[in-house]
């Protein structure tokens, strides 16, 4: 019977408590026993730390965020911080350390390996679905989830006032939610750190796709999405120049951390619980260093180097073509 440890670490996201349940539930049914350490990589340094069982995980997989916290802990880079996680999982007796982040927890699981003899495993979760080797990321379908019910919130507003509405999605250097809230609240415009060339070029376009839409039904309810960080001097700024440009009013929405809380949608809980039940399996086959991930639904794995190693790509084919369903044609390159 193995000893498993979890934690949760870096940006927390809907379906974590699901994943940690999975484990729990999962070990328990083959006789593996389950600690939690609190607070991310910080818990590993100063043994913070609590047994789970399946009542303790009782009536969590609704609930967002996660009951073993979640933190940055920038000190777990040294080499020294390391070897004393690395000394307190030996004193624990620990076979396996699963660790359910995104791909800078990664890095701190692939660091802990260089120094700790037990196996890691990485979980993907994160809102951003950024992770190079899984399809998806325990997260993501809650936060489309929100992003989208803001946009048709938005919409109605828009609609009355007829106004040009900029709504901010989060992602950090990634689309992917940007890409897909914008196709399911059907917005006019999106712009994508994938697809982004340059402020003019993107003004320009948003110009000519105004006059379009103003021409086409009478009215400026337009709704432009806009992932974060991606906009040089900020969303405030962009408003002032699409201002200045239409001579209408603009009204910038950030929506910020809400994305990153709620109740994980159906898909979140499915997914974090393949997932953990798949974790599970790899530590009683004693794999180590990679992450495991969903490929069509099937659970896959893949070394953790290669989930930063490699960028994963937002255009499909068929995202193409929802995408230009928004955006003018050319702005794509797609004639
Ligand atoms: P996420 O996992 O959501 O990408 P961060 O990038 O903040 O979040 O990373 C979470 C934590 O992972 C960091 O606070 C740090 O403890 C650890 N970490 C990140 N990069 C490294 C690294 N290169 N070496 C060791 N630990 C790291």
């Amino acid at each position: 019977n193995k000893r498993i440890a979890v934690l949760t670490s870096g940006g927390d996201a809907p379906g974590m408590n699901a994943c940690i349940r999975a484990i729990v539930v999962a070990s328990e049914g083959k006789g593996h026993s389950v600690i939690g350490f609190e607070h991310g990589y910080n818990g590993l340094l100063s043994a913070d730390w609590r047994k789970l069982d399946s009542k303790k995980v009782h009536n969590i997989i609704q609930r967002g965020g996660t009951i073993l916290r979640s933190a940055r802990c920038k000190e777990f880079k040294e080499e020294a911080s390391a070897r004393l996680a690395a000394k307190h999982l030996d004193e624990l007796a620990i076979d396996a350390l699963l660790v359910i982040g995104g791909d800078g927890s990664f890095h701190g699981a692939r660091h802990l390996a260089n120094y700790w003899n037990g196996d890691v495993i990485g979980l993907p979760g994160t809102i951003d679905n950024d992770i190079y080797g899984t399809d998806a990321t325990i997260g993501y379908y809650t936060a489309i989830e929100t992003a989208m019910d803001s946009i048709d919130k938005v919409r109605d507003t828009a609609d009355a006032f007829e106004r040009i509405f900029l709504v901010e999605v989060m992602g950090r250097h990634a689309g992917f939610l940007g890409a897909c809230a914008a196709i399911a609240g059907a917005a006019n415009y999106v712009i994508l750190p994938e697809l982004f060339k340059d402020t003019q070029t993107t003004l320009d376009n948003i110009h000519q796709q105004l006059a379009i839409h103003r021409q086409r039904y009478g009215h400026e309810s337009f709704i432009i999405v806009l992932t974060e960080n991606l906009w040089p001097a900020g969303i405030s700024d962009l408003a002032t120049q699409l201002e200045t440009l239409t001579g209408g009013e603009v009204r910038p929405v950030t929506l910020g951390h809400i994305q990153r809380g709620g109740s994980p949608v159906s898909q979140d809980r499915m997914l974090a619980t393949l997932l953990g039940v798949h974790a599970v399996k790899c530590v009683e086959e004693d794999k180590s260093g990679i992450m495991v991930g969903v490929h069509n639904n099937e659970p896959v794995e893949i070394p953790l180097e290669q989930t930063w190693e490699n960028k994963k790509a937002l255009s499909s084919p068929l995202t193409h073509t929802m995408l230009t369903m928004l955006n003018e044609r050319h702005h794509w390159g797609l004639g």
